[in-house]
C-alpha cells in the first residue's frame, strides 16, 4: 500500500543534490552515478531501510541518499590504497616493490601533462625519447644504456637481438622462478630461442659451457639466483672466465639493479662490476634495490645497446614518460626510500619502536628484516618492531592508510625498517584507533 520503495527518487534527482557536487568534480559523473544506482538498487531490493520524511518524501530521501553515497565515496577514482609497509621486507613485491622518492614522485607528476620527453625545446625539433634519463643511467653505470618495461622485457629483447632463431646457454643452477609462477627459462623459450641447459643444480663447470656452445649460440646467460641460496658443494663459473673463454657475448641478469657495489650487501652483484668483468650486457630491474620505478635496465657496449634500441620489439617494450621522469630523479636526486631503509640501524629503530609502543601499548622486540623482492637472499638486516596480538592484523589492514605487518609465532610484528619516520604519526593514530576498538 504505502511501500516506500515506490517513492524512491530518480538517479538524476539524487545526482543533482549539492552534497554530491564535489564528488562529481573529483571522481567524474559516471563514477558517482554508478554508486547512486547501486544504492538505489539496494534499497529497491530491501537491503536497507529507505530514508523517508513526512513532509516531502521523495525530496528528503534524495538528500539523505545523496549524503549516504557522498559519505562512502573514495577520495580518488582509483582503488589502489596507501599502505604503511611494516612487513620488515624493504622491497615487497605485493606492495609495488620500491616506493619512489619524493623527488621521483614530483618528477612524474611534473611529467604527467604535456612534456618534452621527445622534443628539443631549443630547436623545436624531435629529440631521442627520454634522452636525459638514459644519459643519467649510462653515466651511473659507466656504459651504454637502454630502458624497457621491466627486467623480463629486457631479457626478451636481448634474446631477440642477440640470439634470433638460435640458442642460448644457461646453467641448471640458474634456472630461476622469479615469482607468481613465472620462470626465466619459460620466458626465454617463449621468444623462440632454444635453451641449452648445462651443468647441474649445484655445480656447473667451464667445460659444460664450452661443450654446449656452437655456431648458433647467441650468448651465455648468467642469472643471479636472487631469491634463494644454494649452500654447500656448489659453484659456477665467473663472468670473467666466461668472457675470456666462451667466444660469445655474456649477458648477466643481476636482478636487483645495484649499479655499483653496496657496502651492506657484499654478495649482491652489481652492474659496474659485471661489466668490468667482461659482460657484454647487464640486465636489471629498476624497482628493486635501485629504488626507482618499474623498469628493465639494459647496460652494456654502446654498439649492442644501439641494436637493442633499433629492434622493432623495442617499440613494444618502451617505457612511458612517467617512468623516465621517475628514473632520472631516482638516479640524480636524493637517496630513495630503499637506500634510506637499508641504512637504518637497529638502535634507531628500537628508539622509534619504543616511542610508538609507549603511545599505543604493545611490546618492542628485535627482528630480522630482509631486502626482499629478489635481492640479497639470506641477508638478515637487524631491525626492531612493535609486537601486538595477532588478532589486530585484519583491522590494521582495513585502516586508511592500511598497515601491513607480518605475523610470526602468533604475534603481529610491525617492523619499522621499511617505515619512513614521517609515517610514525600515522602508524600511532591507526594503532590508537584499532587497539582502542579491540579493548585492552
Ligand atoms: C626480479 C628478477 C627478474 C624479473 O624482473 P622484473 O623487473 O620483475 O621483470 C629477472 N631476473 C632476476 C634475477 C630477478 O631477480
Amino acid at each position: 500500500m504505502n511501500d516506500p520503495r515506490r517513492s524512491l527518487p530518480s538517479v538524476d534527482r539524487v545526482l543533482g543534490e549539492p552534497v554530491l557536487a564535489r564528488g562529481i568534480e573529483t571522481l567524474g559523473r559516471n563514477f558517482v552515478k554508478d554508486r547512486v544506482r547501486t544504492a538505489l538498487a539496494e534499497l529497491r531490493a530491501g537491503a536497507g531501510a529507505p530514508p523517508t520524511s513526512s513532509r516531502a518524501p521523495s525530496d528528503a530521501s534524495a538528500a539523505s541518499l545523496a549524503a549516504a553515497v557522498a559519505d562512502a565515496l573514495p577520495p580518488a577514482p582509483t582503488s589502489l590504497r596507501e599502505v604503511i609497509n611494516a612487513t620488515g621486507i624493504i622491497v615487497h613485491t605485493n606492495l609495488g616493490r620500491a616506493p619512489l622518492s619524493e623527488a621521483a614522485q614530483a618528477a612524474l607528476i611534473r611529467a604527467a601533462g604535456a612534456t618534452d620527453v621527445e622534443l628539443d625545446l631549443d630547436t623545436g625539433r624531435r629529440s631521442p625519447r627520454g634522452e636525459a634519463a638514459i644519459a643519467a643511467l649510462a653515466t651511473a653505470a659507466g656504459a651504454g644504456a637502454h630502458v624497457v618495461n621491466n627486467g623480463a622485457a629486457a631479457i626478451v629483447l636481448a634474446c631477440h637481438v642477440l640470439a634470433p632463431a638460435g640458442n642460448i646457454v644457461l646453467s641448471r643452477g640458474e634456472m630461476v622462478e622469479i615469482g607468481d609462477g613465472f620462470r626465466i627459462p619459460e620466458l626465454i623459450a617463449a621468444t623462440g630461442v632454444e635453451i641449452r641447459e648445462v651443468g647441474t643444480t649445484n655445480r656447473t663447470h667451464l667445460r659444460d659451457y664450452l661443450e654446449a656452445i656452437d655456431a648458433r649460440t647467441g650468448f651465455v646467460l648468467k642469472v643471479h639466483p636472487s631469491n634463494f641460496l644454494v649452500e654447500g658443494f656448489a659453484g659456477g663459473v665467473g663472468i670473467d672466465v666466461l668472457a675470456q673463454e666462451a667466444g660469445v657475448p655474456i649477458v648477466v641478469d643481476i636482478g636487483s639493479g645495484l649499479l655499483g657495489p653496496h657496502p651492506f650487501l657484499p654478495d649482491e652483484p652489481d652492474a659496474r662490476t659485471a661489466l668490468r668483468q667482461g659482460a657484454s650486457l647487464v640486465i636489471a630491474s629498476g624497482d628493486k634495490l635501485l629504488g626507482g620505478p618499474q623498469a628493465g635496465l639494459l647496460l652494456g657496449e654502446p654498439e649492442l645497446i644501439h641494436r637493442l634500441r633499433r629492434h622493432p620489439l623495442a617499440r613494444a617494450l618502451r617505457v612511458d614518460k612517467l617512468t623516465l621522469a621517475a628514473l632520472e630523479a631516482t638516479l640524480l636526486g636524493p637517496p630513495p626510500p630503499v637506500a634510506a631503509a637499508l641504512a637504518r640501524t637497529r638502535e634507531d629503530l628500537r628508539g622509534r619502536a619504543h616511542r610508538i609502543a609507549e603511545a599505543t601499548g604493545g611490546r618492542v622486540v628485535d627482528t630480522d628484516a630482509a631486502v626482499g623482492g629478489g635481492g640479497a637472499p639470506g641477508v638478515c638486516l637487524p631491525s626492531a618492531a612493535v609486537a601486538l596480538p595477532e588478532r589486530y592484523a585484519a583491522a590494521l589492514r582495513a585502516h586508511h592508510p592500511a598497515v601491513m605487518g607480518r605475523v610470526l609465532d602468533g604475534q603481529l610484528l610491525l617492523d619499522l625498517i621499511a617505515v619512513d619516520p614521517r609515517e610514525d604519526a600515522d602508524l600511532i593514530s591507526a594503532l590508537k584507533i584499532i587497539l582502542g576498538e579491540g579493548g585492552p
